[in-house]
């Protein structure tokens, strides 16, 4: 049996790299998952594939409600959606900061708002709670800081305070929430950096290659789970041994 046998979860970002991933994997793991981008017609292992902008308050309970329409829960929600708009502090514009908030920060929160309620409601075939469990992707950089990104890099520190009250609002309802923040992984958003970043980041990873999205997918997996029942508030660091 899947570690993930009959929940119901969501995940954002789903329409390529590493939201893709986890929503093949937890497929695998026996989920029926709800695959959620901008634009996404299909989705391998998706039971559902929903077009919402994560930034957007309706489109964002729309999705959820749709969810509990047509499979009556959700158990686990993976706010994955984010975007890069990179560019020096001095010469960053308001709309590349904004943007980037309101994505990958505000979005975040959104869909947590949305779960909330519902998974604090969900109960077990005993009657005892069910709880849920929300996974947010963060960034290495969230924790460092980056040069050239500080909007990137702020919106992720955010996502990991965001989840520590999350975990404190909610853990008396056994609805737990956990960061996972990735380091350098091979995806659409890392392929078109400059050779000679990309070289001094290796440099600087201890186990010598770029992370796989498979690699991010088995640690959302595992918080996903009931494998992780004691876990909450935490940032799990997969980066290779990077920081
Ligand atoms: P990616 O290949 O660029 O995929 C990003 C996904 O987010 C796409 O499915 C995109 O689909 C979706 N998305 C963007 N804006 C959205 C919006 N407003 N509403 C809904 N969906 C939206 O990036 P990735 O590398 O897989 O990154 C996934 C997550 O990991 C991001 O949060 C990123 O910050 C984080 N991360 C990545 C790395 C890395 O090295 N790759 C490292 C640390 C953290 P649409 O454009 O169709 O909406």
């Amino acid at each position: 049996m899947g570690s993930l046998e009959g929940k119901v979860a969501i995940v954002t970002g789903a329409s390529r790299g590493i939201g893709a991933a986890i929503v093949r994997k937890f497929a695998a793991e026996g989920a029926t998952v709800v695959a959620c981008a901008r634009s996404i017609e299909s989705c391998e292992g998706a039971a559902m594939c929903q077009k919402v902008d994560v930034s957007d308050s309706a489109q964002v309970d729309a999705c959820v409600k749709a969810t509990i329409e047509r499979f009556g829960r959700v158990d686990v929600l993976v706010n994955n959606a984010g975007i890069t708009r990179d560019g020096l502090l001095m010469r960053m514009s308001d709309a590349d900061w904004d943007q980037v908030l309101d994505i990958n920060l505000k979005g975040t929160f959104l869909f947590s708002r949305a779960v909330a309620r519902p998974m604090m409601k969900n109960k077990r075939a005993d009657g005892t709670s069910a709880g849920g469990s929300i996974v947010n992707i963060t960034s290495v950089v969230g924790i460092t800081g980056n040069a050239g990104q500080a909007n990137y890099t702020a919106s992720k520190g955010g996502v990991i305070a965001l989840t520590k009250t999350v975990a404190k609002e909610l853990g008396s309802r056994n609805v737990r929430c956990n960061a996972v923040a990735p380091g350098f992984i091979e995806s659409k958003m890392t392929e078109g950096l400059p050779e000679d970043l990309k070289k001094a980041y290796m440099e600087k990873i201890p186990l010598r290659r770029f992370g796989q999205v498979d690699d991010i997918a088995r640690a959302v997996a595992w918080l996903a789970s009931d494998e992780s029942a004691y876990v909450t508030g935490q940032v799990l660091s997969v980066n290779g041994g990077m920081v």
